[in-house]
């Protein structure tokens, strides 16, 4: 890349920070001295790091392969060592110390602290905001390349680390090792697609060019975002709507869960490393009802990415929506939900593939996903047989420690726990116990709960209708194909939904009626991949912003539309003038 700019910042691929000065003011001394150094950088300029393949996701490691297995036993123990250390909070270049901390437990086993963290509240507000929107002055201008370049650095440095971020994980929100790992390869993930879609979005081009005239439209940025992630893809979905913020030319106040700041604390020193200015991403862990809130709150926040429940989701949406004192906005919310979300199983279904897929998705990760499935609607003529075997599959799962890869690890906290096992007592009055019920034993103080199948609730039962967010699962009956269909959509929430049915008939009905944003045929409801399933859902599971798809960077961006008349400057032809004045 040739510097033409008369100021370039941008990154070397190995992180290095580069900084170009090229000030042709200079006297002629140093004129000369400027010369040399632009024909050296000419020569060896610190190139970009831009992708240039197509998008391909990133590959699930395979633990059952010795050497995985031994790479991760190795960053278990490596991540063990570095187990308690402290964490600034950093604010620009600023390196924060609060009186008040949060401290992170290992929630296998809760007397181990696996980070401690600064507290952001609400007087680190005002600075972190301000940092943003200086640092946004810069960044808006740094290229579309620079950007991408940024984002492509971290895959890599990420692909380097991936044992060492999922071990992180392991310990601090009690994923096993595959979940992990697909954790860290979906940030990888969304790392390589947006730079790619950052670059695509930057070819932007009117449908119509004018007579006489160049038509462009540019996508740029919007300004400082509040980004506010969830805990249970601690690394996924509070990295990628960073980097979705940073490679459009955002910059960013990053105030990640109080459950799961370590892994965010991780990623922010691979933006450094990658090169990112001071300021581009403030990292501030800090609480939700007074940090965050007070984010949300800020004239100069331009937009709020947010990931998480229901109840603060629809909280910033209407705090977000009252002007304040100085504000010339009106802040753009990108708000992705809880689910309640359904698992069809139809009387022509492949069975033991319907139990496989309903097993996984409800009890993957402890049920802690948005797109779990935490209702299985089965039709009554399979429903005795599908409960046995669901039972039967069920009975196989372990719980135990997630360092030693056992397939259930625990759920992340002591409140999660007791408001999970609360469901459990209520859905033992709504139903029949199949399997689980209660806390698994011989744990010892680790938020342990045994993996919990509860059948004959009704359609309209408080755990056919709340989001859980645990490791229970509502088996309901439906009486045909249409009932079914009706129980899917009963509920508030619109986020996956899954069909079993090898009827071609029936998997078109649910293709137009089964009114989720993540719909599945003949697979399980979790497990979207970037790319092939752009992420979001309906009704009150959010936004429907599509993470993972082509339409998300423009969330993160306006669109402005320049014209130029081509040749003569001089007036406006007649026809153009009375089409200008007619349209707006
Ligand atoms: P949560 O709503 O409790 O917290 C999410 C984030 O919001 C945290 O960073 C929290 O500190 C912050 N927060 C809390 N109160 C706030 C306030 N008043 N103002 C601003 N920020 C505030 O959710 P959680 O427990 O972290 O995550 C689980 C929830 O996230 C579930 O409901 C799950 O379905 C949902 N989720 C949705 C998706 C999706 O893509 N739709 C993905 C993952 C998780």
């Amino acid at each position: 890349m040739r510097h033409r700019n008369r100021e370039h910042n941008g990154t070397h691929p190995k992180g290095v920070k580069y900084n170009v000065h090229l000030t042709s003011s200079a006297p002629a001394c140093e004129r000369k001295k400027e010369i040399i150094m632009a024909t050296l950088l000419d020569i060896a300029p610190p190139t970009l790091n831009v992708p240039t393949t197509p998008f391909k996701n990133e590959p699930l490691t395979d633990f059952s392969q010795a050497e995985n297995a031994r790479k991760m036993k190795e960053a278990l123990t490596k991540v063990r060592a570095e187990l308690g250390r402290e964490y600034d909070m950093v604010i620009g270049e600023k390196l924060i110390k609060t009186t008040e901390k949060i401290k992170t437990v290992n929630p296998a086993k809760p007397q181990e602290i696996v980070g401690v963290f600064q507290s952001a509240g609400r007087e680190h507000v005002e600075p972190a905001i301000q940092s943003a929107t200086q640092a946004f002055e810069s960044w808006k201008r740094t290229t579309v390349e620079q950007r991408a370049s940024l984002l492509h650095t971290v895959a890599g440095i990420l692909r380097e680390r991936k044992f060492e971020f999922s071990a992180w994980m392991v310990f601090e929100v009690g994923k096993n090792w595959a979940e992990a790992d697909a954790d860290v390869a979906e940030t990888i993930d969304f790392a390589e697609f947006y730079a790619r879609e950052a670059l695509r979005l930057a070819q932007a081009s009117t449908p119509i060019q004018l007579p006489g005239e160049g038509d462009r439209l540019m996508y740029i940025p919007l300004g400082v975002a509040a980004v506010i992630p969830p805990w249970n893809f601690p690394c996924a979905i509070m990295a990628g709507m960073t980097m979705a913020a940073i490679v459009t030319g955002n910059t960013v106040v990053l105030k990640p869960s109080h459950d799961s700041p370590a892994i965010a604390a991780k990623f922010f020193e691979v933006l450094q490393e990658a090169g990112m200015p001071d300021g581009v991403v403030n990292f501030c862990p800090g609480s939700g009802s007074s940090f965050g809130a007070g984010l949300v709150e800020h004239p100069l926040t331009r937009f709020i990415a947010f990931t998480g429940s229901k109840e603060v989701g629809l909280d910033i949406n209407q705090r977000a929506a009252k002007p304040q004192p100085g504000q010339k906005w009106i802040k753009r919310t990108i708000l992705e939900m809880g689910g309640k979300d359904s698992i069809i199983v139809d009387a022509d279904a492949n069975l033991d593939a319907a139990v496989e897929g309903v097993a996984q998705a409800a009890f993957g990760f402890q049920g802690q996903k948005c797109s779990a499935c935490s209702r299985a609607i089965v039709d009554e003529k399979i429903y005795d047989v599908f409960l046995e075997r669901l039972k039967d599959r069920v009975s196989k799962i372990t719980v135990g420690d997630p360092t030693e890869n056992k397939p259930m690890g625990p759920v992340v906290s002591d409140k999660a726990m007791k408001s999970i096992l609360n469901y459990i007592e209520i859905g033992k009055k709504e139903g029949r116990l199949i399997h689980g019920g209660g806390p698994a034993k011989d744990l010892g103080d680790g938020y342990f709960i045994q993996p919990t199948v509860i059948a004959d609730i009704a359609p309209t039962a408080r755990i056919a209708q709340e989001e859980i967010f645990g490791p229970v699962l509502a088996v309901i009956k439906s009486r045909n194909y249409d009932d079914a269909l009706a129980i899917a959509n009963n509920t508030e929430f619109g986020l996956t939904g899954a069909v079993y049915s090898t009827s071609r008939e029936k998997l078109e009905r649910a293709r137009t009626d089964f009114h989720v944003g993540n719909l599945y045929f003949n697979r399980k409801c979790t497990g979207a991949m970037v790319g092939a399933h752009p992420f979001g859902g309906f009704n009150m599971s959010g936004t429907d912003s599509k993470a993972g798809g082509p339409d998300y960077l423009l969330l993160f961006t306006q669109a402005k539309s320049v014209a130029e008349k081509i040749g003569d400057a001089g007036p406006i032809a007649d026809t153009m003038t009375t089409r200008g004045e007619e349209s707006r």
